[in-house]
């Protein structure tokens, strides 16, 4: 047996692909823990929102299915304190969707949380370990921000907020790059009109003062005052409550990195202490854009499509799912149409090879039984059979998914059993993209259930994802008293009429 391979994976924090090591093998840790920073709930997530989503699942998936990690994992939902600009100017996101829809900040979050969890599910995104939201968290993220007051890197600006002086954190802005030292310089130099009482360019707000004259819909007391966190603290208040002062990946979309992360590590590193060996986090992982016909995608170019535009057009979300494999994750993807109908007529000809092969072999997809890890996997086959091997490898090349999807046409034409088994093992923990037609829920047993009976499931899974295990057995009993039959699948959960 050749020793195993490791995981490798471009940390932007070194500005290299480095070999990944997690604390659990050299500390007493418990979990391989990872962070990825998720919604903001004020309007539907766009398909650049559901690359960064199918991102942190991939890796989670990695990290589990083919490394073997026990994974422990957290997506943040931010329903509070985003501003409409990344520096502190703007609206809230919240309040904004508020007037826009003529419903209350609280009602658009929910409204959009339910969308986002839909969404995650259309997509097969399973749901991460822990899904905390920022307006549960307000007293860590005050306690947080007085940690940084008694260390000495606040300042307070009257009927504004208070700071972070990023002039006083160590190496502020070393993400963007080996030469972030003149960026914040030039920051400095040019910004001098935008400055509104900051002392830096780069300095942001951690909390913000509700404006004397109007009542904000979403406001809390503080010890310094009623008003609202700003965006950055609750992603170092919620990963250190779930994950500890140190843990292993922290995920986002590449446009985290020259404002949204930079913050985040300036707090979490200022409140917890720096320490040149042990950095909070090891690894800084950051999606690409996902561009549209080779540009922006943008609200304003009309060009920024959800999941329910695709649908209306007569794509599954899946179709979409197979399309963010296409590109690596760490590269700039561009949709167009055409790409998208590549991906919809290969996953349909993959289903349809695997179709005939079941068929010729006369197999019963359902009786395999399958392991968990790709480890396991390796020790049940035959050791011909290699191309496994292949996807050990393509997915521990920073989860080089172009690399992983070249290797199905050999695995799906005139396959072996063993063969087989490999492909409804990927599509299981990986692909997800239900090549085993069998599995696809069809569309009229989805719309039997009515919406009661959906929102008792969500609210299930929302219990499970929080491992409050006597709300989820009691919301299940609802369900069942309603007749119906909950079951959980990969990715989701299933229901049927009893
Ligand atoms: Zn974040």
């Amino acid at each position: 047996m050749p020793e195993k391979r490791r995981l490798q994976v471009y940390n932007t924090l070194t500005h290299q692909k480095e070999n990944f090591i997690p604390l659990l093998e050299s500390e007493q840790a418990e979990f391989v823990g990872m962070y990825s920073c998720g919604p903001t709930v004020y309007r539907s997530p766009t398909i650049g929102n559901y690359r960064a989503f199918f991102t942190a699942d991939l890796i989670r998936n990695v990290l589990k299915y083919i490394c073997g990690y026990p994974v422990k994992a957290v997506m943040n939902l931010t329903d509070v304190g985003h501003l409409t600009d990344d520096g502190d100017h703007g609206e809230d996101k919240l309040e904004k969707g508020a007037k826009r829809e003529g419903i209350s900040a609280r009602e658009v979050a929910k409204k959009y949380e339910e969308e986002f969890f839909n969404g995650l599910e259309k997509m097969h995104i399973e749901r991460f370990d822990v899904m905390p939201k920022a307006t549960d968290h307000i007293q860590q993220q005050i306690e947080m921000i007085q940690a940084l007051e008694e260390k000495g890197y606040t300042y307070t600006i009257p009927n504004d907020g208070i700071y972070m002086d990023s002039s006083k954190v160590r190496e502020y802005g070393k993400l963007m790059g080996p030469n972030y030292k003149k960026r914040i310089e030039n920051l400095n130099a040019g910004e001098r009109v935008e400055m509104g009482g900051k002392k830096n360019a780069t300095d942001f707000a951690l909390w913000k003062f509700s404006p004397t004259q109007e009542k904000r819909q979403m406001e809390r007391d503080s010890p310094r005052g009623i008003g609202f966190p700003g965006w950055h603290i609750e992603c170092s208040a919620m990963s250190s409550e779930y994950l500890g002062k140190r843990f292993d990946l922290h995920h986002g979309g590449a446009d985290h990195i020259t404002v949204h992360h930079p913050n985040e590590i300036a707090q979490s590193e200022s409140a917890f202490g720096y320490d040149e060996k042990h950095p909070r986090v090891n690894y800084r992982v950051h999606n690409q854009f996902l561009q549209v016909d080779g540009g922006k995608m943008g609200k304003s170019l009309g060009n920024a499509y959800t999941l329910e535009d695709l649908e209306a057009k007569g794509y599954s979300p899946l179709d979409l799912r197979y399309f963010y494999f296409m590109a690596q994750y760490a590269n700039f993807q561009n949709f167009t149409r055409d790409a998208l109908d590549q991906a919809k007529s290969t996953r349909k000809n993959l289903q349809k090879k695997i179709e005939k092969a079941v068929k010729e072999l006369s197999l019963d997809p359902n009786s395999f039984s399958l392991p968990t890890t790709l480890q396991d996997l390796i020790k049940e086959l035959p050791t011909q059979e290699t191309t496994i091997l292949a996807i050990d490898e393509a997915l521990k090349d920073d989860f080089n998914t172009p690399k992983l999807i070249a290797l199905l046409p050999t695995l799906v034409n005139s396959p072996t059993i063993e063969q087989l088994k490999v492909v409804l093992w990927l599509d299981q923990y990986i692909l997800k993209i239900w090549l085993f037609e069998d599995n696809t829920p069809s569309s009229s047993e989805i719309s039997e259930i009515p919406a009661e009976i959906m929102d008792l499931a969500n609210q299930r899974a929302t219990a499970k994802a929080e491992k409050n295990y006597t709300l989820a057995d009691e919301l299940r009993n609802q369900i069942q008293e309603k007749g119906y039959d909950i079951k959980d699948i990969p990715g989701g959960f299933e229901i049927k009429k009893v």
